[in-house]
């Protein structure tokens, strides 16, 4: 049985009471007690009470740091289930138009939805590559922002972009692609509006081989670098996107990655499925990262990343759910499951992929992914991130953690970012999350049937 926060003086916030006083979390069959002062992880263990202490009992519950989500697009809940049975650029060519429809009210309401379910399914840390901005509505960003600091999730806010459409060989149609100094200068501004370092972190992200010119990737990774801020692109998803480069650049992905000066370790990719040893050794000496996305990969065959020989090369490799669009879940705590196995399926070797490898992707890999280094661990001096995981119906079974895992999928009973209550008793405390579904469902039904 698990206590609630119940404990709380009733005239108080919950969230005002945890910056003011010490919080216990008490009886958590993994890892034991858990301090938590000023926003940070204190201790990690037997606590001693002191007076004062704000209790929270989690008898028998299973405690990790939160989960990191290194890839996701929120505007894709509006179209998910759609174009299933499509390879990758089928898919995308039936959705650009769709998407290209989006107001900025739709982006909010969507980002509300995936947040939340990300906040239920365990995730303090999220990133949201948006890449669609047709009308160079730039507000999109705030509007993202606003949502994230309603749940109140960490973000990466990933301004992507997309300056090469149909008529000069790119896969978007014209009408969703933007002009490559209107995408310099609104993600100068965008910094400027919402990087804090803290709550929420700029990314420079333009989308993918097929949608940007080479000169959009080298000024951007010039723009992050100026700033001090990460990278983040897909590349190497499907075998289709290895021939256009092959054709259109006589370059692999990974070569042109090189060309663009986007190998380092202040860069972070989508998918790295189809990439060869000496591409793999190369990107592991340089520290680059991958976001393995095992759900969206199956539904569109995209191949299965090879994780654990990148991780052997040095690369951090994180947890990503995708969009909805070809995920269809949304919820990271699912990926967990997904991964373990699509690396035990790939290798067909039943250890190839345990469950601490795979909750530490979800985790620190994850904030590595994100050049965060402060969390994704349950010790002293992180930062207060942590879901608390029902462990009723696990008591039976020896290693918790390896129940986490393997087990049933499960939605946190709590979540903490920075110590603030999050998600209390599997509600997300910051929103109504079903009406949230409620009004994204009828914005959705409206969107598709303009089209
Ligand atoms: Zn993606």
């Amino acid at each position: 049985m698990c206590g609630s926060w119940s404990t709380r003086s009733p005239a108080g916030r919950p969230d005002r009471l945890v910056a003011m006083s010490r919080l216990v979390i008490r009886g958590a069959r993994h890892p034991g007690d858990i301090a938590v002062e000023d926003g940070r992880i204190s201790a990690v263990g037997p606590v001693e009470a002191q007076p004062g202490d704000h209790v929270l009992r989690c008898d028998g519950d299973i405690v990790t740091a939160g989960l990191v989500n290194t890839h996701h697009h929120l505007y894709q809940w509006m179209t998910r289930g759609r174009a299933d049975g499509c390879n990758l650029f089928d898919w995308l060519v039936h959705l650009y138009p769709v998407w290209g429809r989006l107001s900025v009210d739709d982006v909010r309401a969507a980002a509300m939805v995936g947040l939340g379910e990300l906040a239920a399914t365990g995730c303090t840390t999220a990133s949201d590559h948006h890449y669609l901005v047709p009308r160079g509505d730039d507000e999109v960003f705030d509007a993202i922002v606003d949502a994230a600091g309603t749940v109140g999730l960490r973000l990466h806010l990933s301004r992507g972009s997309m300056d090469l459409g149909e008529s000069r060989g790119g896969l978007p149609p014209d009408h969703v692609v933007e002009d490559r100094d209107a995408i310099l200068a609104s993600t100068e501004s965008v910094i400027a509006r919402h990087h804090d370092g803290e709550m929420v972190h700029v990314v420079v992200a333009p989308c993918s081989p097929f949608s940007v010119t080479p000169e959009l990737m080298v000024e951007s990774a010039d723009l992050a670098r100026r700033h001090g801020l990460r990278l983040h692109t897909h590349l190497c998803e499907t075998v289709e996107e290895q021939a256009h480069c092959l054709e259109r650049f006589g370059r692999r992905p990974v070569e042109m990655l090189e060309d663009w000066g986007w190998v380092g370790d202040d860069v972070w990719l989508a998918h790295g499925i189809h990439i060869d040893d000496d591409e793999i050794a190369m990107l592991g000496r340089a520290g680059t990262g991958i976001a393995h996305c095992p759900s969206s990969n199956a539904r569109i065959a995209a191949g299965m990343c090879r994780v654990t020989d990148l991780r052997a090369a040095g690369c951090p490799v994180g947890l990503g759910v995708d969009g909805v669009a070809s995920n269809e879940v949304g919820g990271l705590f699912p990926e967990i499951r997904q991964a373990l196995y699509t690396a035990r399926l790939r290798e067909m070797r039943p250890d190839a992929l345990m469950p601490a490898d795979v909750l530490e992707i979800a985790t620190s890999g994850g904030a590595r992914c994100l050049g965060l280094d402060d969390v994704g661990r349950l010790a002293p001096g992180q930062r207060a991130d942590l879901a608390v995981w029902p462990g009723d119906d696990l008591a039976d079974v020896q290693d918790p953690l390896a129940g986490l895992v393997l087990g049933p999928d499960r939605r946190a009973r709590h979540v903490l970012v920075g110590g603030r209550p999050v998600v209390v008793d599997g509600e997300v405390v910051g929103i109504d999350l079903a009406g949230a579904h409620r009004d994204l469902a009828e914005r959705s039904r409206r969107l598709w049937d303009g089209a």
